[in-house]
């Protein structure tokens, strides 16, 4: 896998307005980058119409954070896959912990989310993470292995291939959260795909592994160096363009060396 996968979820920081000018400079920026990094952003529903038209002629993709998994219905203020398809979207993030947290989404949820995804050509972003008492516990692996299970339940090797998936730690995620030391990323990243490739033995090693959790300046560049991370999904670092500028530029550095 040479492709290095680098992406932000805005969660409900930035106003259509902002979207838009971030995505402007973003995209001047995206001409200087080597091709192999794939670029993308998961904006607010409201900013998805907007900065569509901004991302259509340029390498950088679109996901929304959330969806239902029916197409319509009386769901009053959810949004269904056929919506987010009609506005030609990539990708579409599942499974937040933020989701998992305060609207009580379970893995079962997102596993319809997923196959739901997959109906409409959009690539599911599954996002799994233990939480403190778990890796406390020295659970974290069961734990995982088990999100993995009920979130790709069903799925074909065929599906398998659009999944990306991202380890973000509960702890290590958002403002409280504590940096994961790049070792122990290491070694769940190659947990995570051994557990992957024991479900999709034809395909497993294909899905993208990106980690996520308080990724910043100073640390990037450990995670990325880890043999199964894939790519890094990066919140308040890739907020500010003057953070994400260096981070992309260093990334590129790197990349070339
Ligand atoms: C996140 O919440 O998914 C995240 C990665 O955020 P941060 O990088 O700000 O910890």
């Amino acid at each position: 896998m040479n492709k290095v996968w680098i992406g932000t979820n805005w969660k409900m920081t930035k106003t259509i307005a902002e979207g838009i000018f971030y995505t402007e400079e973003l995209k001047q920026l995206a001409n200087e980058l080597n091709p192999t990094i794939e670029l993308f952003i998961i904006p607010s529903y409201t900013a998805l119409v907007d900065i569509k038209k901004e991302t259509v002629d340029s390498r950088i993709k679109l996901g929304a954070q959330n969806m239902h998994w029916e197409d319509a219905g009386a769901y009053t203020g959810e949004i269904s896959p056929k919506m987010l398809a009609e506005i030609g979207l990539d990708l579409v993030e599942l499974g937040h912990s933020e989701r998992r947290q305060y609207y009580n989404e379970n893995d079962e949820d997102i596993n319809k989310k997923v196959l739901a995804a997959l109906k409409y050509d959009m690539k599911p972003l599954v996002c799994i993470g233990e939480n403190i008492e778990q890796k406390n516990n020295e659970i974290s692996q069961e734990i995982l292995a088990a999100q993995l299970k009920v979130c790709l339940k069903g799925l074909t090797e065929d599906q398998v291939k659009h999944v990306l998936i991202a380890y973000e730690p509960v702890w290590a995620i958002g403002e409280n959260g504590i940096p994961a030391d790049s070792e122990y990323v290491g070694e769940i990243h190659t947990f995570l795909r051994e557990t992957l490739v024991d479900m999709f033995p034809k395909n497993g090693h294909e899905i993208p592994l990106l980690y996520g959790g308080s990724v910043n300046l100073e640390n990037f560049l450990p995670y990325i160096d880890q043999k199964d991370v894939n790519g890094l999904f990066v919140g308040r670092t890739a907020w500010n363009m003057e953070t994400f500028t260096v981070l992309l530029h260093e990334l590129e550095k790197h990349l070339n060396n």
